[in-house]
C-alpha cells in the first residue's frame, strides 16, 4: 500500500501503520510538489523533500498527529483552513481550540505539542475555504469543508483522479473523535453526509484502512451508527441521575480506561460533555446541581 499511485499523487503511509500518533500523507509530484498532511513518517518525508523538494504543504486540521513533520519544512508554503488559521499561528490559540487551558492537562500538553509533536508558531500563507480549487500545475483539488471533528477539518477531492482525502473521518470500527472545544457532534454527522454526496472512487483515510477503493456507504453508516450507540448507552445509564464524574468512569465511548490514561480521559470526558449538551438541546436531559438527568 505504501507508494501506491494515483496518478500524480502518491500515498505515504504513517509509521505504525499510519496509527496515533502517526497518520497518512498524500504527496502530489506536480509543478509545485505538496504533502498533505506531514505526519507519516519522519524518514520518508525528508527522502521525498532531498529528491523533490517540497513547495507546499497543506493540513486537514491542526491535530497533532497531522502535523508533527510540519518543522521538516520551513520553506514550505503553508495551507490550512480559515477557521484554523489562529492554532497554526499561536500555541495558546491551539490550547484553546483544544479545549486545555486552564485545565490539569494543559502543562503536559504544552510540552508535547512542542517537544514530542514539533508544534511550531508560523502563519500560514493560504487560508482555505470550503469550495475553493487549488492547482499545483496539472493537479486540481476541490476543498470540502468537513468540520465537526475539528472546526475547520477539511477534506481533498481530486476530480481527475476520482480520489477522495477523508482525513480523520477515517471509517474506523472506533468511530469519530469530537472531544475538542471546537468539536460538535451535530457537524460530524453532516460532513459525513456531505462526503457521500462526492463522486470519488478512491478515498483517503488518515489512519487504519489507508486506502480504500469502491463505495463507502456502507462503512460511513457504520461509522454514523457508532455515535447513536454512544448515545444510547449514555441514555441508559441515566436511568437515574448521575454526576459527570460517574459517567466519565463507565467509559462509554472508550469501552475501559486505556494508557495513556490522562489523554484517553480528555476524549471521554470531552466526548461525553459534547452528547450532554446534545441531549439538554433536544430537551432530553436536564442538569442540575451537577446532576445530569431525564427529562
Ligand atoms: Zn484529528
Amino acid at each position: 500500500m505504501n507508494g501506491k499511485k494515483f496518478g500524480r499523487l502518491t500515498f505515504i503511509q504513517g509509521r505504525n501503520g499510519g496509527r496515533y500518533p502517526f497518520c497518512n500523507s498524500l504527496f502530489i509530484d506536480d509543478r509545485e510538489k505538496v504533502v498533505i498532511d506531514p505526519g507519516s513518517d519522519e524518514k520518508l518525508l525528508k527522502k521525498f523533500d532531498m529528491e523533490k523538494g517540497i513547495d507546499i504543504i497543506v493540513n486537514s486540521h491542526y491535530h497533532e498527529d497531522h502535523t508533527s513533520f510540519n518543522y521538516l519544512f520551513p520553506k514550505a508554503k503553508l495551507y490550512v483552513h480559515e477557521d484554523e488559521a489562529p492554532c497554526f499561528k499561536s500555541l495558546e490559540k491551539l490550547l484553546d481550540f483544544y479545549g486545555l487551558l486552564g485545565t490539569d492537562l494543559e502543562h503536559t500538553w504544552r510540552g508535547l505539542l512542542v517537544n514530542h509533536f514539533h508544534y511550531r508558531e508560523r502563519t500560514p500563507d493560504l487560508e482555505f475555504r470550503d469550495g475553493d480549487l487549488l492547482n499545483f500545475g496539472d493537479t486540481t483539488v476541490q476543498i470540502i469543508h468537513t468540520p465537526g471533528h475539528t472546526i475547520g477539518h477539511s477534506s481533498f477531492f481530486f476530480p481527475e483522479e476520482g480520489v477522495l482525502f477523508l482525513g480523520d473521518l477515517d471509517m474506523t470500527a472506533f468511530g469519530p473523535w469530537y472531544a475538542d472545544r471546537v468539536s460538535d457532534i451535530d457537524q460530524t454527522i453532516g460532513s459525513l453526509r456531505k462526503l457521500l454526496k462526492i463522486p470519488a472512487r478512491i478515498f483517503i483515510t488518515s489512519h487504519e484502512a489507508g486506502i480504500i477503493e469502491g463505495d463507502i456507504t456502507e462503512l460511513a453508516e457504520n461509522y454514523l451508527e457508532i455515535i447513536t450507540r454512544r448515545e444510547d448507552t449514555l441514555l441508559n445509564f441515566l436511568e437515574k441521575p448521575r454526576t459527570l464524574s460517574e459517567i466519565v468512569n463507565q467509559w462509554i465511548i472508550y469501552k475501559k480506561p486505556r494508557e495513556p490514561r490522562d489523554f484517553f480521559e480528555f476524549g471521554e470526558r470531552g466526548m461525553i460533555k459534547k452528547h450532554l449538551d446534545r441531549l439538554i438541546k433536544k430537551e432530553i436531559v436536564s442538569t442540575e446541581e451537577g446532576s445530569y438527568y431525564l427529562l
